[in-house]
């Protein structure tokens, strides 16, 4: 572990989100897509993952937390994305995001769905360095039965999870108060999941510079 980052970076404290800002602002490369777990990296490194049906907004929150414009892809045509994306995070290696497959796409063939949990179960089951994952959810909607299935598959897998609501000023303040609620009301029904909500969004930077702070922290929880 890099001698600059603490055991457990604080969510909050000034020191800690300074430390993330400065990472972020760093080298950050894109390694590989894994499209089945023979070609993972070698597990050297913290990982934190990144699953949200698609269109959630992950590749604009990746985007958003590396300060890239497109390092993640946008808005790729349905049942293309069915691989693991790694991206190097820090010079010499601090921590590594893995840009999983979306999913809850209406026309996927039941094959599909099938190879997609396949890879997603067995990664969450069996990567020894995969500290955490984020769980997107779009602020518009709230956690939809497919995002709950995710839920627990992750409470399963006993990989903790922070939920986090994407695209928040797409709503009113009134109606972002009671899907937050909702949320952390259903967060709290899972063993898995942190007992709090990220509100974000990647368009106005709303939430960006605490939830790099909170990625660095559990890279090193
Ligand atoms: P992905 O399929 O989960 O990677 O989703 P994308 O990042 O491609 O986003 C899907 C759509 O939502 C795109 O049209 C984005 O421009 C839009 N979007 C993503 N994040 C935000 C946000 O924070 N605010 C708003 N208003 N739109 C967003």
């Amino acid at each position: 572990m890099p001698e600059d980052v603490p055991a457990q970076a604080g969510e909050a404290d000034e020191e800690g989100l300074e430390r993330a800002r400065k990472l972020f602002a760093g080298p950050i490369q894109f390694l590989k897509s894994a499209p089945q777990l023979k070609f993972l990296p070698d597990p050297d490194v913290p990982e934190i993952a990144f699953c949200g049906r698609s269109n959630v907004g992950k590749s604009s929150l990746l985007n958003a937390l590396t300060g890239r414009k497109a390092i993640a892809r946008t808005s790729v045509t349905p049942g293309r994305t069915q691989e693991l994306n790694f991206f190097d995070v820090g010079e010499p290696l601090v921590l590594r995001l893995v840009d999983m497959p979306g999913y809850g796409f209406a026309k996927a063939p039941p094959a599909v769905v099938e190879t997609w949990r396949r890879l997603v179960r067995d990664y969450l089951r069996g990567r020894v360095v995969l500290k955490r994952t984020l769980l997107l959810v779009d602020a518009r909607h709230g956690v939809k039965p497919v995002d709950a299935e995710m839920m627990r598959m992750l409470d399963e897998a006993a990989v903790g999870y922070r939920v986090v609501l994407t695209k928040a000023d797409k709503i009113k303040a009134s109606e972002l108060e009671a899907v937050t609620a909702a949320t952390l009301a259903e967060a709290r029904k899972h063993s898995a999941a942190f007992p709090q909500v990220h509100v974000t969004s990647s368009e106005k930077g709303l939430g960006i510079t605490q939830l790099r702070a909170a990625v660095l922290g559990d890279a090193y929880t």
